[in-house]
């Protein structure tokens, strides 16, 4: 049965569930506005997704190592604004993307391709091309860059009313050439999904910043990790503007009475045999919402019919989405220029395996020197569990075997290192943002007052990755103020 827990400290205004950027952005947030908060994370640590872990003495990045990506000024992401707003420093350095190639006919050499932002859109043929090892026709080349100029064009409007269309059907209509169909179809390690099951209002607003940017431009910390360059701060900031922060705590349920959120129950071990109660008007649910679904922290009764079939969709989707990411920044971490994909087209078609952090390779194309290997791996390299086809549980098993072998030989001990609840890492991606939607989810519940949501969704459409934490702590901010100063 669950206890009131008693005492000073369990009574807040507002309570988050999850110390990821979400928890951690919307916290710093409202602690800035003077509103007393608590993040309850299942972790021992804060960050999530951005949080290190440590191997061979060093601190390595767990799953994302980039802040954000496909746009031309970090300066103009919402991160930056968020810093900026909350008076902290981020320093960043911007690194163009480069790519390399493993092939069969040359084991253990990478061929590299350097990305020219100059090149625009059409870096991505190249990319294609290098990567598939065949040069796309002209008349396939101009298709191509129509769909690059179409999807410049539209803004983040128009993309959020093509949220609910399958990027097939837009194909299926609007691409002509065979050729270029089929270089779009198969465009898994971007869209990390069938065409079928993403939508185009997502791919779109992704792919009109080729023409602006050139090249992904890779926005990296300055010095250090994620950890160091955002966790921290950001953790400093809101303990010492009155948060509490409260680990090794898994949220079991939000309470709810009479259609208002009133708190949540929380467990500190596996069997839920220490309940534990926390009491607030205001909760911010934190986790990526078809998690929290799928995990029973949300309830799916808190969602309206169409947006709880939206949620299925995510789910669904990050079903296909594979990757599981081994990082391992050694030596890199404040000497690392750049850094590569690895394509190992050991099996056939190349299938994405890896990061490398180098040194020189970046404007002058070198081999790498020295061993500065950061490895993350998508188990893609066998039948049925290629990135952007369906895949089957035990082929995807039978890859990540495969791969975390080869890791282990080069790294004993690095498999154990990154170990996380039994898996390695997250066995999926922010993918599930690029879902079909019937409707777009906002961040607040339809039915149950108090209740926010501020973990990763498609509710930001105009915004690529974790980038969407931060742009959604403004509304949700504003939102969480109005409702309590209501109740006074
Ligand atoms: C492999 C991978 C690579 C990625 N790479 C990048 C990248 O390079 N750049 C980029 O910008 N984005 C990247 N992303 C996307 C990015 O990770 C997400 O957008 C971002 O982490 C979402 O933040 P969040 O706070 O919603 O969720 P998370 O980062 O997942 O944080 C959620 C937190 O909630 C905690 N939690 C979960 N359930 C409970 C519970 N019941 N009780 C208490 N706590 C709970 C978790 O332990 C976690 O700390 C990547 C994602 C993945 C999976």
């Amino acid at each position: 049965m669950a206890q009131k827990s008693k005492g000073k400290g369990n009574d807040f205004e507002v309570i988050i569930i999850g110390g990821g950027p979400g928890g951690l952005a919307v916290g710093s947030m409202l602690a800035k506005e003077g509103v007393s908060s608590a993040i309850i994370e299942k972790n021992s640590t804060l960050g999530g997704r951005y949080r290190s872990v440590d191997f061979c003495g060093a601190r390595v990045d767990c799953a994302v190592h980039f802040l954000v990506s496909l746009e031309g000024a970090a300066e103009k992401s919402y991160m930056y604004k968020f810093f900026s707003d909350l008076s902290l420093p981020l320093e960043y350095k911007i690194i163009p993307w480069s790519m390399g190639r493993v092939t069969k006919e040359k084991p253990g050499k990478i061929d590299f391709l350097a990305m020219d932002p100059k090149l625009g859109a059409a870096n991505f043929f190249a990319f294609f091309a290098f990567a598939a090892g065949v040069e796309p026709e002209d008349s396939t080349k101009k298709e191509l860059l129509k769909m690059a100029d179409i999807c410049e064009d539209m803004s983040e409007e128009e993309c959020r009313k093509v949220v609910n269309v399958p990027f097939s059907d837009w194909i299926e209509k609007n691409v002509e050439d065979p050729m270029a169909k089929l270089v779009i179809q198969n465009m898994g390690p971007i869209i990390g999904a069938p065409v079928t099951e993403v939508n185009f209002g997502m791919v779109a607003n992704s792919w009109r910043t080729f023409n602006i940017s050139g090249a992904p431009l890779i926005w990296y910390p300055k010095n250090g990790n994620l950890q160091n360059a955002v966790i921290d701060p950001l953790t400093k900031y809101y303990t010492s503007h009155g948060g509490k922060v409260i680990t090794n705590r898994t949220v079991r349920s939000i309470i709810i009475e009479k259609g208002k959120a009133k708190g949540v129950r929380v467990s500190n071990d596996q069997n839920n045999s220490m309940l534990e109660e926390y009491s607030a008007p205001v909760v911010v649910c934190a986790v990526p919402i078809h998690e929290a679904v799928s995990k029973n922290v949300l309830g799916r009764q808190f969602l309206t019919k169409d947006w709880a079939e939206a949620v299925k969709q995510y789910e669904k989707l990050s079903v296909y989405d594979l990757s599981g990411f081994y990082l391992l920044r050694k030596h890199v971490i404040s000497s690392a220029r750049g850094w590569v994909h690895i394509f190992d087209t050991d099996y056939g078609i190349p299938t994405y395996v890896g990061d490398v952090c180098s040194g020189s390779f970046i404007n002058s194309v070198n081999e790498p020197p020295g061993k500065q290997l950061v490895c993350a791996m998508i188990p893609g390299t066998l039948e049925e569990t290629n990135f952007g086809i369906p895949a089957r549980w035990d082929k995807v098993m039978e890859a990540e075997k495969r791969w975390k072998d080869a890791v282990e030989k080069a790294f004993p001990g690095f498999n154990k290192a990154i170990e996380h609840e039994g898996r390695n890492l997250q066995l999926n991606f922010s993918r599930y943002a690029y879902a079909v939607v019937p409707k777009e989810i906002d961040i607040q519940s339809p039915n149950i007052k108090g209740l926010y949501f501020g973990g990763d969704s498609i509710r930001s459409i105009g915004t690529p990755m974790s980038d969407k934490c931060f742009q959604l702590a403004f509304p949700i901010c504003e939102r969480v103020l109005d409702y309590l100063s209501s109740l006074k």
